[in-house]
Parts: structure tokens; sequence; C-alpha cells
């Protein structure tokens, strides 16, 4: 579903009757030079357009600023391309200087982002790398059983300027360039494809925000079919499975997406794209007591990944209000990467980072949303976003 505006504006000096409205940040250059060229100007209009909505240097938030445009053509594509970002809601911070950014919608929906420091600042010095954890869809349908995201089912997928947007958000309200981009956040990427790859587009681009292929990583359930869809595409993006159970029986259990696309399945289309793209891929591996930390598991899991050039990473499970799992013990959790090492797979334990501001996909939305009467936010912010910068 595409929650693009497609009614038609009329009357405007510069417009046609036939253009639609789209927001800016949901173009790429081509798609606005096509635009630009139905309102007779020149395709050179693009580029300056891109250059202030994209741009280190001059970078801006609305139509009135991008100063080297007539003002006419500018009101024109205010109309049609409307610059439409979220509103940030609240900003929380967590010791180790991860940042949770909870925004919403132009209907009301909320989603969250997480801007997160890759070697927290221990003695004071800068962090050498920001990366962004990104949400793909209001809600999720896939209902893995450890996941906030899934509770409250699916609401819709996010554009493609929304997503976009919050790149732009976390660069804006952090004042740091984003150099890491994981899609991990809220949703299934894949289940929102074609709006998540244009985004990507825009966010690759050398005229859009820039970052190489390689500094983005997708995660999936399994969705089968768009792992073989990416495979084939040019971009040399990384890709993450969250896999969770090396045997059908766990993993069904834990991921109803395996009755649809068994392991065996996921492993063949993980094999295309790592045979396509000459990459090694990652597994995600949520370690919960009792569930999926047997060593039989850990035995099949090295098994599985042998063949495949993966690398696995270790994550203790985050406890979810409402949900019943349990973080294994860390003897568990050493024992399960002691298996895998000795049998040479490659494979850490990720201690999560923002544990403390909820940073399990979903989590602070399902609590603020709760928190509610009317299960909504109240107009009120109960975290104003720049008491937490600087
Ligand atoms: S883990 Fe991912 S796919 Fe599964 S319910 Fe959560 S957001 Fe959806």
């Amino acid at each position: 579903m595409n929650f693009s505006h497609s009614y038609v504006i009329e009357h405007h000096p510069f417009m046609s009757p036939s253009q639609t409205v789209r927001p800016l940040h949901s173009l790429t250059l081509g798609d606005l030079e096509e635009s630009l060229s139905v309102m007779g100007q020149p395709s050179y209009r693009a580029k300056q357009v891109m250059e202030w909505a994209y741009g280190r240097e001059k970078r801006v938030y609305s139509w009135e600023a991008m100063s080297n445009l007539p003002a006419g053509l500018r009101s024109s594509l205010e109309e049609i391309h409307p610059i439409r970002l979220p509103e940030v809601v609240t900003v929380s911070g967590s010791k180790d200087t991860t940042r949770k950014l909870l925004l919403r919608l132009r209907d009301g929906e909320l989603i969250e982002t997480v801007l997160i420091p890759a070697s927290p600042a221990l003695y004071g010095e800068e962090s050498d790398r920001r990366t962004l954890c990104v949400s793909s869809q209001v809600g999720c349908a896939y209902g893995c059983r450890f996941c906030a995201s899934g509770l409250d089912g699916w609401k819709r997928h996010l554009t493609a300027d929304e997503i976009v947007a919050q790149v732009l958000l976390a660069e804006k309200i952090s004042g740091e360039r984003i150099n890491n981009l994981v899609f991990m956040g809220m949703g299934e990427p894949m289940a929102n494809y074609s709006n998540w790859l244009q985004a990507v587009s825009i966010l690759n681009a050398p005229w859009g925000v820039g970052l190489g292929a390689r500094k983005m990583t997708v995660s999936t359930s399994g969705l089968v079919p768009r792992i073989r869809d990416l495979a084939d595409q040019h971009l040399q993006i990384r890709l993450a499975i969250s896999l969770h159970g090396a045997s059908d029986e766990v993993r069904s259990r834990i991921m109803p997406v395996n009755k649809k696309h068994p392991v065996a399945e996921l492993m063949e289309a993980c094999a295309y794209y790592c045979d396509r793209k000459k990459q090694m891929i990652t597994f995600e591996y949520i370690l919960i007591e009792g569930i999926n930390d047997s060593p039989s598991e850990a035995r099949l899991l090295a098994d599985r990944s042998r063949g495949l050039h993966a690398k696995i990473n270790l994550i203790p499970y985050n406890t979810v209000e409402g949900l019943p799992w349990k973080r294994p013990s860390e003897e568990a959790q050493e024992t399960f990467l002691s298996i895998l090492r000795d049998r040479g797979i490659a494979a850490t334990i990720r201690r999560e980072k923002g544990h403390d501001i909820d940073a399990a996909c979903g989590q602070l939305r399902r609590r603020v949303a709760a928190s509610s009467p009317s299960g909504t936010l109240p107009p009120e912010n109960d975290v104003a976003p720049s008491s937490l910068l600087g």
C-alpha cells in the first residue's frame, strides 16, 4: 500500500493538471527532472533542489529557503512536492549515548528511530561511527513471538519519504553525519519492498544522502522471494537474516513466517544472495532461555552457517513488557558461542546498546501509546527534544 497523495492540483501557473502530489523526499533525481520538465523547467533545477534537500553544506527543510529558485516555481513545487518531515515527539538518551527518536507521522501514527554509537565515548572522545536503526512500517504483521513491534499488529507501510526523513531528522537532531544504516527498526522492510527500495536509492545516491550501499544492512525475517529480488539488484546492500532458530521446529515456534518459508528454503535464498553479491551475510540470533539456546540447536546452526559464508550475531534476549521470555544465563550464552566457534564459525555475542531506553524495536512506541487513555499520544511532549541535545 502506498500512502503518497495522488490527488491532482489544478490552476497553478507552473503545473500541468496531470501532475500528482508526491512529497519531495520520496523522489529520485530522475523523478524530479521529469516533474520539472512537465512544468517547462530545465533539468538543472532538479539538481539545485536536491542540493538544498540533501547537501551537507546547505541542507534546508522548506521550499522557501531554496533561495536560488524563482519564487513562483517554489510555490508551485511546494504544492506538488511538499516537504513533510515527521514531528519529533521525544528524544530519549541512554547512558551509553544511544538515543531514541519517537516520531509522529502526518496521520498521527508513531514510529521509532534509534541512533547508536558503535564505540561508546568511554574516555570522553567522540565515537567513530554513527549507526541509525530505521523503521520501515507502522507495526508489523509478522508476529515474531519475542518482538514488541508485532504485538499490536500491522498498521501500514511507511512511504519512501518517511523512511528517508528518519535519517534527515537524526542528522538534524544529533548534528552529526550518520555513516551506517540498519533497517532493523519497526516493521519488515522486505514486506514494504518498493517504498523501501525507493528510499534506499535516495539514501545511496550521490545527489541524495550519499551513503554507500555497503554501509546499509537490511534485516529480514525471511521473505524468500524478496531476498532473491534484492540479490538481483545492483546495490551491494548487506543482508542480515533474523534467524533465531536453526531447526523448523524451533523457528516455527517463535517465527510464524517459517511456516511459509521453512529454514531449508531460506538457506537456499541466502546462498543465492551470497553467490550473486559475493558477500558475507549475517544471521541474527536472539538467545532465549529454554526456547532456542540448546547445544543441539547451536550445532545445527553451525552446520547451516558453514556452507554459506555467514557470520552469527548472538543477542541475549532483551526483556519485553507483556512477553514471558527470559535471557539465558551468561554461562549458557558462552556455551552456545563456544559450540559455534569450535566448529569454525565466526560468531560474537552482541550486548545490546540502549537496553535501558527500550531500544528493542517497538517497545517505546507501545509504552508511550499505552500510557495515553486514547491509545495515542497526548498533545504535550513528555520530553522536549531540545533538552536532551548538546
Ligand atoms: S522481529 Fe521484525 S519481522 Fe518479526 S515481528 Fe518484529 S519487526 Fe516484525
